[in-house]
């Protein structure tokens, strides 16, 4: 199902045609109406007619994270406060917090952007959508929020947390849609469980729509036996608008970007330089269609990688993978790149293993330690010594095969790792650098 049907299935001549022409208006309203881009093209020598194709975006500078923060509130706004009708913010968990803001048409254009990826994933108007990520000045609630309510779904905004009374709203409202992180799903599905609630006949949730955190094939798995569902990943975020950047169709198979807004790109996080098609690399976005904050080739430090081959579901646009992590959460350790999904992936093929793990990373003398926790389901904890040491020796042996690094790992007992009702917490790094 399309919510802009015209637009999503764009032949790609047209496509480049378009975002050639966007990005080019972009340079010229950046450079007259943001300081920081004016001194930086001239920097760089950057006019609108350094652009002829869509290559040519490599000669633009990168902008970043720093940038925003050097920024801070409103240095990289186009736009006078008097049109701007909406502010969110990143939590900011060191320093100060990421600001973004919206025009009308920007919201406009983010509940299009939004309404692509649900109907994308096959919601409509007869469904009624419970909203647990949290509202505020997180993009996530509010954008899914307007963009839901645009295709004339019916929602409930239950927001994040009070995870009893979120069971109970989805079971006496009929909820068909859960919109959340794909760890806080989890973490639903245990919980009704424990509620003695049987998902396939109590729920009437068929849909659910996860994004904000990578997650694995694995993962998804789980969650769709778990609660009865198809899960569906969403990917966005909130330098560049927010959710709604690219969404999965009901293929399944990559989320396809909204390239008449975006332009994306995959480089080498260290050279810089583009990866080979098909390569996993760091994303790098560029908006082509935003009024009050444009921005131009942002490092989003999601990993990931492009597969530009046509879809049996009739969109034409690039589908990019999951990410497999973000490059502040890889761990070098003793030398190997590790992410934490990988990591994920060898769990979850174990049996007698629960989804639920904590990667502790410490360090002694000058090496580096891995301690990976991980609950063991509740009949094989009580389980004998025996059997508990041959899983341990199975895991231990996965993890140094894959990895090719050792990993200490402990089996904990049922419910003792942190549930998470937002991101969840899957690292914890005690290594002082
Ligand atoms: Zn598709």
């Amino acid at each position: 199902m399309f919510w802009e049907k015209e637009k999503e299935t764009m032949d790609r001549k047209s496509l480049e045609n378009l975002q050639v022409g966007l990005l080019r208006e972009k340079i010229e309203y950046a450079y007259n109406n943001i300081p920081f881009y004016k001194r930086k093209f001239d920097e760089y020598g950057i006019t609108k007619k350094s652009i002829k194709t869509i290559e040519d975006i490599r000669k633009l500078p990168f902008t970043t994270k720093i940038d925003f923060r050097d920024n801070y509130p409103f240095g990289l706004l186009a736009r006078p406060m008097k049109e701007i009708v909406r502010i969110h913010s990143s939590s900011g968990t060191t320093g100060k917090p990421t600001v973004v803001a919206y025009t009308k048409k920007d919201i406009k254009i983010w509940a299009d952007l939004v309404a692509r990826i649900a109907k994308a994933a096959g919601v409509t108007d007869e469904d009624i959508v419970q909203i647990a990520f949290g509202y505020g000045l997180f993009t996530g609630g509010f954008g899914l929020h307007y963009g839901l309510e645009n295709i004339g779904a019916a929602i409930i905004p239950a927001s994040s947390g009070n995870t009893k009374r979120q069971i109970m709203l989805m079971q006496d409202y009929g909820a068909t849609v859960l919109v959340c992180t794909p760890s806080y799903a989890l973490y639903m599905a245990e919980v009704a469980q424990n509620m003695g609630i049987n998902p396939k006949k109590d729920l009437k949730l068929r849909i659910g729509m996860f994004g904000a955190e990578p997650w694995s094939e694995q993962l998804r798995k789980k969650i769709e036996e778990s609660l009865n569902i198809k899960a569906y990943d969403n990917y966005g975020l909130s330098e560049i608008i927010g959710p709604g950047v690219a969404g999965e169709c009901e293929a399944q198979n990559g989320m396809h970007v909204a390239e008449d807004h975006f332009i994306v790109e995959v480089i080498n996080p260290e050279t810089e330089e583009p990866v080979k098609p098909g390569e996993y690399g760091e994303i790098v976005v560029t908006t082509i269609t935003k009024e009050a904050l444009p921005v131009f080739r942002y490092r989003t430090r999601d990993i990931t990688k492009l597969d530009y081959s046509t879809c049996k579901c009739g969109r034409t646009s690039v589908r990019m993978h999951k990410p497999i992590g973000r490059t502040d959460d890889m761990l070098i350790i003793r030398g190997v790149n590790v992410f934490p999904s990988q990591i994920e992936e060898i769990l979850f093929n174990i049996e007698g293993v629960s989804p639920h793990y904590q990667i502790i990373v410490d360090r002694k003398g000058a090496l580096d330690t891995v301690t990976v926790l991980v609950e063991a389901n509740a009949n094989l904890f009580f389980d004998e010594m025996k059997k508990q040491k041959l899983l341990l020796d199975k895991i231990n042996d996965e993890l140094k095969t894959t990895l090719g690094i050792d990993v200490d790992v402990k089996l904990v007992e049922p419910n003792t790792i942190e549930r998470s009702e937002g991101k969840a917490k899957r690292i914890i790094d005690k290594r002082k650098f």
